[in-house]
């Protein structure tokens, strides 16, 4: 008997068996009270000595002082077993852990071991975030999927960074559910997170931008209802390309981290790929200064709200590198 994701046969039952000081409360309303799974990431990268649940929990209740480790489900892509990264259950999902505040009770934390500004989701991790994933929604064990940014008051951190959605349709390569005519705003959407909920190959922002005349992209309010009926339709879209080495596009961007300060052919790509998409860093100089800098806080703005610091890594990369794509270059 027991729940499908139990019988999991990469499930490690380690209730009871991780550091706590006592134990936390039952959900009011007991497991029926879940409606939302929630995905994180650790933050911690995959080889890092302390990437793992007794590490987690540790810190948890030394550091944190909770009773337990915050997370009920743990991905560990460290630990493979049958081609499936292992799913540690550590806290009974009767329980109330702490993982996203004020939602903690309708709430079921799971996560995946790793950080994915660094580290990239394995096979094994998608193959379990989807199994477990589908054995939870067979279970009722909750009835929708958001990723801990996405919750209430925590648009601003980086988790969990990886493509949750993505790697739960890893299975079956199925496409997302099909879009509403019209979607209502929460708190931290841009025209870009919600285009990403049709996946990266379906509506873009210049879509969203063309279906909703006088929107304002920088200033979405929450509970502003947005039009996506005929936004695919709304926006000629060229048909896949065949992919091309980074370097032979037309505005290739480079690695790693620039910011205030550098200078080089590596900052010239970034204005150029900046100017492109017109976000105008001034003079294509070479030359990271206070206007490069807004430059790129003003794409962060737009794209990574949660990551506005003016300094270019991997995340302002990919979305660069995406926006870029979208605009035919
Ligand atoms: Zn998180």
């Amino acid at each position: 008997m027991g729940y499908k994701f139990e019988r999991l046969p990469q499930l490690i039952d380690m209730r009871g068996k991780l550091p706590h000081k006592g134990q936390y409360n039952m959900r009011n309303g007991g497991v029926k009270a879940i409606t939302t799974r929630v995905w994180h990431h650790s933050l911690t990268k995959l080889n890092l000595k302390g990437s793992n649940v007794h590490a987690f929990a540790d810190y948890h209740v030394r550091t944190n002082g909770w009773p337990e480790i915050g997370y009920a489900l743990v991905i560990d892509p460290n630990k493979v077993i049958n081609g499936r990264a292992a799913i540690y259950y550590c806290v009974d999902i009767a329980k109330k852990s702490y993982h996203v505040g004020n939602s903690n009770n309708f709430s079921l934390g799971i996560c995946v071991i790793g950080d994915y500004r660094y580290d990239k989701l394995s096979e094994p991790a998608m193959r379990s975030i989807a199994e477990l994933h589908d054995a939870l929604a067979a279970d009722g064990i909750g009835k929708e999927d958001k990723s801990h940014n996405e919750m209430p008051g925590y648009a601003w951190k980086q988790c969990c960074i990886y493509d949750y959605e993505k790697a739960i349709g890893f299975l079956k390569g199925k496409k997302p559910e099909a879009l509403p005519a019209t979607y209502k705003v929460q708190e931290g959407d841009t025209l870009w997170s919600i285009a990403q909920k049709d996946g990266p190959d379906g509506i873009t922002v210049e879509d969203l931008i063309v279906a909703n005349p006088g929107i304002n992209p920088r200033g979405l309010k929450v509970g502003q209802v947005i039009n996506l009926g005929k936004a695919q339709y709304a926006f000629t879209r060229k048909p896949d390309e065949p992919k091309k080495p980074q370097s032979s596009y037309r505005f290739p961007l480079p690695e790693g981290i620039l910011k205030k300060g550098d200078r080089g052919e590596k900052v010239k790509q970034l204005q150029r790929a900046l100017d492109a998409v017109y976000f105008r860093p001034g003079a294509i100089d070479g030359i990271y200064g206070a206007k490069t800098e807004d430059a790129v806080k003003r794409f962060q703005s737009v794209y990574l709200p949660y990551e506005v610091d003016g300094v270019y890594g991997p995340n302002t990369m990919e979305k660069l590198k995406a926006v870029l794509k979208s605009k035919g270059y």
